[in-house]
């Protein structure tokens, strides 16, 4: 590659999938991240809610670098030590008995889809039904896509995978209009990420729980990117005292790899050899950065750290939303929106990132509403520099 200043990348061999901006990262420390030509960035993406620790974390690096040493696959038909130990961690730390490792969050929501399907085979005469609801984000596979909500996904690959009825979150009788002797599970995120950081109300989550068990349906929840500390519990079911029967993890389990996890009761768990697999499944690279990333969460005081520091900037964006006008803010932990009035979010993604000398990284996932999901570890100093850059830059639009 040609480096010198006036170049452009040349990115012509990239499948092009997505609009990137013209730069590159080339180094990340904490919630910092620097390009190519040396500017350095506040990082409220973190790989899209993924490095929980942040940046190069040395607990991760440290696995990674023990492990690479030690073996890095020895095949998904035999046991490993990071892959048990990990698999302990959750199941110790949670209502689940059972784990299986997969690769991605739509990978892990593939399972879950699949272990309730055989679970109805077996116990449920057939029933194969997944309720799921609009705007929620499950994943991009085609059965993923298919639970999905989100608008113009039912037919973008048409035809889509069938029996994923679709009903309202925070609407009880949405969901029982749509149970059927065909309905084997319910499935949901505790916190709608993607659908813009829509969190299921205490009483929806109770009540769900309530509905399903009188119907024998189960309870699946897509944790995959409000698990793992981002609301300042465990895992975000536990913000609600309820028990599902099925929970998927991913994003922030991996602290920035390749990780994620289908965990289920033993009472569902009904996988028979020939079910279930995958070549990655469970290799000890990745489990070994998963048992680090579990590890540093559940250490004394951590959640409550992620807990003290969601209330802190909780409290800088209300403040923030009342100074400029906006319409105030929304999420749990350290999984957060900002609620702007108006279609300007897509304006702030950009000048935010082309701020001088200090980039800040930020996202919208929708036009009038701003997704923060900085490190778990970020300081409250980082917090509130966040906060004064993106009020200079509103102030710059208005
Ligand atoms: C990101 C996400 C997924 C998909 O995970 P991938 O690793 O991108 O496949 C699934 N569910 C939720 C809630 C997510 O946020």
């Amino acid at each position: 590659m040609n480096t010198t200043a006036q170049s452009k990348i040349d990115t012509h061999s990239v499948m092009y999938i997505t609009k990137r901006p013209e730069i590159m990262f080339v180094e990340g420390h904490g919630s910092w991240l620097v390009d190519d030509h040396g500017k350095k960035y506040l990082d409220f993406l973190q790989g899209w809610a993924v490095n929980c620790l942040g940046h190069s974390n040395p607990g991760i690096i440290e696995a990674l670098d023990a492990q690479a040493r030690k073996v890095i696959n020895p095949s998904p038909a035999f046991y490993n030590q990071p892959m048990i130990e990990l698999a302990n961690l959750l199941t110790s730390h949670s209502c689940f008995n059972k784990v299986f490792f997969a690769n991605s969050g739509a990978e892990a929501n593939e399972g879950a889809i699949k272990l309730a399907r055989k679970w109805g085979k077996l116990h449920k005469n057939h029933a194969y039904e997944i309720i799921t609801f609009n705007h929620s984000f499950h994943g991009r596979t085609l059965a993923t896509m298919s639970a999905s909500g989100k608008e113009g996904w039912d037919t973008m690959f048409a035809p889509q995978v069938p029996g994923f009825p679709k009903a309202e979150l925070n609407d009880l009788a949405s969901v029982e209009k749509l149970i059927t002797d065909k309905t084997v599970a319910v499935m949901l995120e505790p916190v709608q990420g993607e659908g813009g950081v829509i969190p299921a109300s205490h009483e929806f989550m109770r009540d769900l729980r309530a509905l399903t068990k009188k119907n024998n349906i189960l309870l699946i929840v897509d944790e995959v990117q409000a698990g793992c500390g981002r609301t300042g519990k465990l895992f975000a079911h536990q913000l609600y005292d309820i028990t599902p029967d099925i929970m998927t993890l991913g994003k922030g389990i991996g602290g920035g790899v390749p990780l994620a996890a289908l965990l289920a009761t033993d009472e569902v768990a009904c996988f028979e050899p020939g079910d279930q697999g995958g070549t990655y499944n469970g290799n000890p690279l990745m489990t070994a950065v998963g048992c680090s990333v579990i590890n540093q969460l559940i250490a004394p005081g951590f959640l409550e750290e992620v807990q003290a520091k969601g209330a802190y900037l909780r409290e800088l964006l209300l403040k923030l939303s009342y100074e400029l006008g906006l319409d105030g803010e929304r999420g749990e932990g350290l999984l957060r929106a900002l609620k702007l009035k108006s279609d300007i979010g897509p304006e702030i993604v950009e000048r935010a990132r082309n701020l001088e000398p200090i980039g800040l990284l930020l996202n919208s996932p929708r036009p009038n509403l701003l997704r923060f999901m900085p490190a778990l570890n970020i300081s409250r100093e980082e917090l509130k520099q966040m906060v004064d850059m993106l009020k200079e830059i509103i102030q710059s639009i208005k």
